[in-house]
């Protein structure tokens, strides 16, 4: 659609962002849970991916090691998280999304973009009354809140669903984008991190005012074409369009500092899990599937090593990932050296819809398993360790008798 000629609309764009997506996705199959806190956790169980409010609240942080979490909340319901769930819901949420505009960028698994130019002739309301429309629709067929924020930037209307959250709807036109952004912080600002803010500082800029005054020539030597794209768009000139059509990525990545210098295998072995949930999430999200992964660690004096494992077909299964890179870890780990930061790559991607399709009864059956895994999990929870097992995973010579199964097969004792 075509830029309006109005002078508070040059471009319309929405930014949806659903309220703790994974934490509210298994509150729409368990609904006894509504009202008390509940943490999602990664593979192994390790650390909390995500939380509802009243976790958060408590101090519970994502990445945060579910012992310590169960210190802060014992009574919090802790589950395993289920990225094929997920995912459909994720489905469901962008196929209502898509009926308000058709030109819609998916930017995570919980997260999306609306171009709305146009839409008020369409829908014969202002806004306002499209975000809290597409809120609505949302909650009433998903089961899920979501945050609207519009604006006439794509980082405005990010900032703007951020803030009225949860549940919330804000709209920036351009006569009020300065006092939107003297209600915000730098850390606020989309692409900002902490790293940056510390130039920021040092530049004497401490607010997204005084980044938007700044001269444009001190913002780019401080943080380059990223910035000034930034100081563009936050003055309310769009400049970062939506990516309506997304390409196959040659590869995608997970990768950061830890924040320190660590020897500590838990602490590694906590920020890969992190990396390798959210690089499951953002394959299972964007359809695509990989058929090699690289872990790399990076030590201290920045010198790193690496593994890579190659998959027998095309995955995007979160258990399979995260037991190639278990092994790797295992594989790379020295325990006298100094890491500072870790990562995963995946390679070789392709999307699942174009896959041959003799792949799909493995991938199939790799659903499957990841379904049942996680049916067995949770029954130990709530039952006890080990009330069931899986049959191929017999270890205590006492069962006495051999294995003849090495498919799963659920075991009651
Ligand atoms: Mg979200």
């Amino acid at each position: 659609m075509p830029p309006s000629n109005d002078p508070d609309w040059p471009n319309a764009i929405a930014h949806i962002d659903a309220d703790c997506f994974f934490a509210s996705c298994e509150l729409v199959r368990r609904p006894e849970l509504i009202g008390s806190p509940v943490c999602i956790l990664s593979s192994q169980d390790a650390c909390i991916v995500a939380k509802t409010y009243d976790a958060k609240a408590a101090g519970i942080k994502t990445g945060m090691p579910i012992w310590d979490a169960k210190k802060l909340m014992p009574h919090a319901t802790y589950l395993s998280a289920d990225f094929r769930f997920y995912g459909l819901i994720s489905e469901k949420m962008f196929s209502i999304l898509r009926r308000y505009s058709p030109d819609m960028e998916v930017y995570s698994i919980d997260e999306g973009f609306l171009d709305l130019n146009g839409t008020r002739l369409l829908w014969k309301k202002d806004y306002k009354g499209i975000a809290h429309d597409i809120r609505r629709a949302v909650e009433r067929e998903v089961g899920i809140t979501v945050s609207v924020g519009v604006s006439v930037t794509r980082i405005l209307a990010k900032m703007a669903s951020e803030y009225n959250k949860p549940n919330g709807v804000t709209i920036v036109p351009c006569s009020m984008i300065q006092l939107f952004l003297e209600r915000t912080e730098l850390s606020d600002i989309t692409g900002i991190g902490r790293n940056r803010e510390v130039m920021l500082h040092k530049c004497n800029i401490h607010t997204p005012v005084d980044f938007v005054n700044a001269d444009v020539a001190i913002i780019k030597q401080t943080l380059g074409k990223a910035g000034t794209d930034l100081w563009h768009e936050l003055r309310g000139t769009s400049v970062m369009g939506l990516e309506l059509h997304a390409q196959t990525p040659k590869s995608v990545a997970r990768t950061a500092s830890m924040g320190e210098v660590t020897s500590n295998r838990k602490t590694i072995v906590s920020h890969l899990t992190r990396h390798t949930t959210r690089l499951a999430t953002e394959l299972v999200t964007k359809k695509l599937l990989t058929k090699r992964i690289t872990i790399f660690l990076r030590m201290k004096e920045f010198n790193s090593v690496s593994a890579k494992t190659d998959f027998e077909y095309p995955t995007n299964n979160y258990f399979r990932l995260s037991h190639a890179v278990q092994k790797m870890v295992t594989e790379l780990y020295q325990p006298d050296e100094l890491y500072r930061a870790c990562g995963i790559v995946a390679e070789k991607i392709s999307k699942a819809e174009e896959t041959q399709p003799d792949l799909f009864g493995h991938m199939k059956a790799d659903a499957k398993q990841a379904g049942l895994l996680l049916t067995v999990d949770r029954i130990n929870k709530r039952y006890g360790h080990e009330s069931v097992k899986m049959a191929g995973a017999f270890s205590k010579p006492e069962l006495g008798r051999n294995v003849r199964f090495n498919y799963p097969l659920i075991m009651a004792s």
